[in-house]
């Protein structure tokens, strides 16, 4: 079980950053932060709670790929950036906020050269800084795709968090951007690297619950008091419509890669409580029914406002996979419900950080395939797209096999 009190609850243990971000954009710092309208690149406090690590760590191999961290918040600090110590050829080479006493703390903390420390207006000239290959987005959502454009005008390759961006037409402009610099874009859908989820991938297309009949996923808690001028995630301009693409992603994703079947059809419905600051902008709820070409049906739900879940379960015709938590940053459980209970432990959650800086950087080296790449995001952004229409219009939706909706 999972207390789901908070994102903290929702996440697992090593789940504190966001929880931390809440109680950040929570404080009288934050508030200005907000205020200017469009979402703009600004810097924030020092997410509170931020460990920073007491000697800086350095790269393991020569041919590691230098990366820039953009948005020193709490998934930058708390999980990702110390996860870099495990990468085999990823290091931290630059980093880039708005906030000058959070560009000098951590910047000391990491061994980041001062002149590889950059705000957001001077980023432009991390163009001719040669120590940095890549560029980490991990900014509020709706900045992703302004600022993957930006990295790729400087001639880096892109790593950039869910969701990949708010609508399927800032996808397509980044996937466009990537072409023309002709510089890798991955989406760091870290659940792609971690062994329970990798196995259970396994397992279906192993048939080892026979057809896939049912799939349930269910990803949320129950978010403290805030609103759009406090915090980011409940601000429309800068989260779209909230849980959904924040958490439930992680239930679209597992549906997709879990069946391996587009939906032809989604129906959805939204709730948004009245007089909550929290929900003036954004749902507290979101769940959606789809229907595959096999047959197979998948329910979604996804919640701010609810006691915390995070699970997925796979029903078929001999058999029943149980995740719970699903996917979290740690403590997964997975077992299988087939003619007897089987317990399955492929390996720690926590490899599933570096895991993808390692395989993006297989990517960037050696020119492997990228498991999550842009067309993924822009394909997740379809359905959110279709998930959103079908709940406004109040009917179910159909698509086609890219994910457009059909008219
Ligand atoms: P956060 O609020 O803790 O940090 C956001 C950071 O972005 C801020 O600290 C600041 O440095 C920067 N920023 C720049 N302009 C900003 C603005 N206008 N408003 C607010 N912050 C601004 O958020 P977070 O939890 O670190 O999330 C950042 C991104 O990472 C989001 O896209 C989120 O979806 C993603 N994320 C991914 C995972 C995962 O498991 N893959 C987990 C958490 C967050």
């Amino acid at each position: 079980m999972i207390d789901g009190v908070t994102r903290r609850g929702f996440l697992g243990a090593g789940g504190g950053m966001a929880a931390l971000s809440l109680a950040t954009a929570a404080s009288p710092a934050a508030a200005w932060l907000q205020d200017s309208g469009a979402p703009r690149a600004i810097g924030q406090p020092m997410p509170r709670g931020a460990e920073l690590p007491a000697t800086p760590p350095r790269p393991r191999r020569p041919d590691s790929v230098g990366f820039a961290i953009v948005g020193l918040g709490g998934y930058a600090l708390n999980q990702m950036m110390p996860r870099f110590a495990e990468a085999q050829r990823a290091h931290v080479a630059a980093i880039v906020s708005g906030n000058p006493d959070k560009l000098r703390r951590v910047g000391d903390a990491y061994g980041v050269p001062a002149d590889a420390r950059y705000s957001y207006e001077t980023f432009a000239r991390i163009a001719s800084d040669d120590r940095v290959d890549a560029i980490y987005i991990v900014l509020p959502s709706a900045l992703h795709a302004d600022w993957t454009e930006r990295a790729f005008e400087a001639g880096k390759h892109v790593l950039c968090e869910k969701p990949m961006a708010l609508s399927s037409a800032e996808c397509e402009r980044m996937i466009a951007a990537s072409r023309r610099a002709d510089r890798k874009l991955m989406i760091a859908y870290r659940s792609h690297f971690e062994p329970h989820n990798v196995q259970a991938m396994e397992l279906m297309a192993q048939g080892a619950v026979g057809d896939i009949r049912l799939v349930r996923t269910e990803q949320s808690y129950r978010m403290g008091p805030t609103s759009p001028s406090e915090n980011w995630r409940v601000n429309r301009a800068l989260a779209g419509g909230g849980p959904l693409e924040d958490l439930g992603i992680y239930g679209l994703q597992a549906a997709l890669y879990l069946t391996r079947e587009m939906p032809e059809s989604i129906s959805a419905a939204t709730f948004r409580p009245a007089n909550d600051p929290r929900f003036a902008e954004i749902f507290a709820h979101v769940s959606s029914q789809w229907r595959f070409p096999s047959g197979a049906v998948a329910q979604l739900a996804t919640s701010y406002d609810s006691a915390g879940a995070n699970f997925v379960q796979v029903q078929g015709t001999t058999g029943a996979l149980f995740m719970d938590p699903a996917t979290n940053y740690s403590g997964q459980r997975m077992w299988l419900q087939a003619g007897g209970r089987r317990e399955f432990n492929p390996g720690d959650p926590g490899v599933q950080f570096a895991g993808q800086l390692d395989h993006f950087t297989d990517a960037i080296r050696d020119g492997t395939a990228i498991r999550t790449p842009g067309e993924m995001g822009l394909r997740d952004l379809r359905l959110i797209e279709a998930i959103y229409a079908s709940a406004e219009q109040g009917r179910t939706v159909r698509l086609n096999p890219d994910g457009t909706m059909r008219a």
